[in-house]
């Protein structure tokens, strides 16, 4: 049934937009979950006003008390888990066990992290390192806040852009994409549940082109923390760039996945289709390129597919299946279509590469697919595709596996496997990626930044790195001498 609902969320009450109408959809099945009006630039004054009024009061807190409300706030949300967990299967078409294990526990984690990292404000010890001034740091939330994120993860995403931001005093306007709001809608609603004044976290559900291009360009909003792709990010950045505005931008990625002559093979097999598959392959870290030393090669290529041969597809509110629908057919005709490019220009199609029979026909799913022989400047090695898609290529030397590896525009993720220290230290020296696991891919810590490298972007989400960079620092100079004639005033000019 589709209900009519709010998709605004200001100053700490659901209100409607100003703008287009707007359906939400349940990606695996197509069928309408709710409808309302979308945010538009009205929406958006609103909003960023209701965020100013709110900030002087949160900045004003103590670490302590804003630390308070946010542990709070995990309560609330652990309280709420099994909610999240449905709410954002349904509204992102990802299986139940994905949320209720992964998207719903993290988030919780995330809130609790950063509930401690609001008290944990680090800069230089004051010191008189002139010798006639005390100089001291001071740490300043920004302002306003414009958050902007995608639709692959919206709770996460919604919980990354967010939770930082609000621990160092800052108030949030965040942007969800206009596919899957209805989480961030919810996350903002229990922040208030927990306490924290409203105008503190508010989310306008609206386009790109209605919502979030207001959104950037609002000389109100102090910093913009962008999720997204690339080519939309390079907007982004440009218009933010008209204002001298922070950017913080987490893009596209192109994870490569090596496998030296001596790992584990069964070990990396596992790895690379879960790390493929994750999310149905929309994770801007999945494993999409994996490089396999000649030896292992045929080996590896067999297993990867005897392993997606076993993958459930399925209802996404069935616990039993492991993969669920992209996010949009429009989508899926974009993943299909690369496949088709690949399978055109020579490549080989070892499984999948179709629409899958036996899962519900409104839906977007995709078979688990796995190519070999694509060439190493072809779209499918070289583009996000952000589909269940893994290409498998061959090379010969640990220097040519590391050149390959760097050779994308991204540089957000990578993994090495092999059992030689040697080999894994000089994989996670060289690869130019945010990130590098060794005999793994995949795993996420609050504790640990997760940021890109070259088109992958800059800045960092989560981890401690995260919520400095909310933080302005201010360097307060202090004179100790009380003397009316300075020393130093004597390069400038010498009268008694
Ligand atoms: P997208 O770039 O199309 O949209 C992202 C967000 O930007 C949406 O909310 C969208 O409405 C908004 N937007 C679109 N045009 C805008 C404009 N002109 N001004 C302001 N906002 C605008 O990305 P998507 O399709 O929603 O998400 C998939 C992409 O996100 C992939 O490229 C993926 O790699 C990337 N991603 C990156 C990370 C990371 O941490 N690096 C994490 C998740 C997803």
């Amino acid at each position: 049934m589709t209900v009519t609902e709010p998709l605004q969320y200001i100053g700490g009450a659901r209100r409607s937009g100003s703008g287009a109408p707007l359906t939400i959809l349940a990606p695996a099945t197509g069928a309408e979950i709710a409808t309302g009006a979308g945010a538009n630039a009205a929406d958006v004054e609103t909003a960023v006003a209701a965020a100013q009024d709110a900030f002087p009061g949160w900045a004003a807190h103590t670490p302590g008390a804003r630390s308070d409300l946010m542990h709070e706030w995990a309560r609330v949300l652990r309280s709420r888990a099994a909610e999240f967990a449905a709410l954002e299967s349904r509204n992102a078409g990802k299986p139940i066990r994905l949320t209720t294990e992964f998207d719903v526990p993290g988030t919780i984690d995330n809130t609790a992290f950063f509930a401690g990292a609001a008290r944990h404000l680090e800069g230089k010890a004051s010191a008189e390192y002139s010798g006639d001034h005390t100089s001291s740091i001071r740490r300043e939330p920004l302002g306003v806040i414009g958050s902007i994120a995608p639709w692959n993860y919206p709770l996460q995403m919604a919980a990354w852009k967010i939770l930082p931001a609000v621990a160092a005093g800052n108030t949030v306007v965040l942007k969800p994409s206009e596919l899957t709001p209805l989480t961030s809608l919810l996350f903002a609603e229990t922040a208030d549940a927990a306490g924290l004044p409203p105008g503190v976290v508010n989310v306008l559900t609206g386009t790109g082109a209605d919502a979030g291009q207001h959104l950037v360009e609002h000389p109100a909003v102090a910093m913009v923390s962008f999720t997204g792709s690339t080519a939309v990010g390079r907007q982004v950045a440009a218009t933010a760039a008209g204002a001298v505005k922070r950017v913080h931008l987490e893009l596209g990625g192109k994870a490569p996945f090596v496998v030296f002559d001596d790992a584990d093979l069964e070990a990396a097999a596992r790895g690379a289709v879960a790390g493929a598959l994750i999310n149905a392959g929309q994770d801007c870290t999945a494993a999409t390129r994996a490089y396999v030393q000649r030896p292992l090669f045929e080996e590896f290529v067999g297993r990867v597919a005897a392993l997606m041969d076993r993958v459930r597809l399925g209802p996404v509110d069935d616990p039993e299946t492991d993969m669920g629908s992209l996010i949009s057919r429009s989508h899926r005709d974009k993943v299909a279509a690369m496949v088709e490019r690949a399978r055109e220009s020579g490549a080989k199609i070892v499984r999948g590469g179709r629409i899958p029979e036996h899962v519900p026909e409104s839906g977007a799913f995709y078979e688990p697919t796995l190519i070999t022989g694509a060439a190493q400047d072809s779209e499918i090695v070289q583009q996000e595709i952000f589909g269940p898609v893994l290409v498998v290529l061959p090379f010969d030397t640990d220097d040519e596996a590391l050149a390959l590896a760097n050779d994308t525009p991204y540089g957000l993720a990578a993994s090495a496997w092999s059992r030689d220290v040697f080999r894994t230290q000089r994989a996670s020296r060289e690869i130019r990626a945010g990130c590098v696991w060794i005999n793994d891919h995949i795993p996420i810590v609050s504790e640990m930044p997760h940021g890109g490298y070259k088109s992958s972007g800059f800045g960092k989400d989560m981890s401690a790195y995260a919520f400095e960079e909310y933080t302005n620092i201010k360097h307060v100079m202090s004179d100790i001498t009380g003397a009316a004639r300075k020393l130093w005033h004597e390069v400038v000019f010498r009268a008694e």
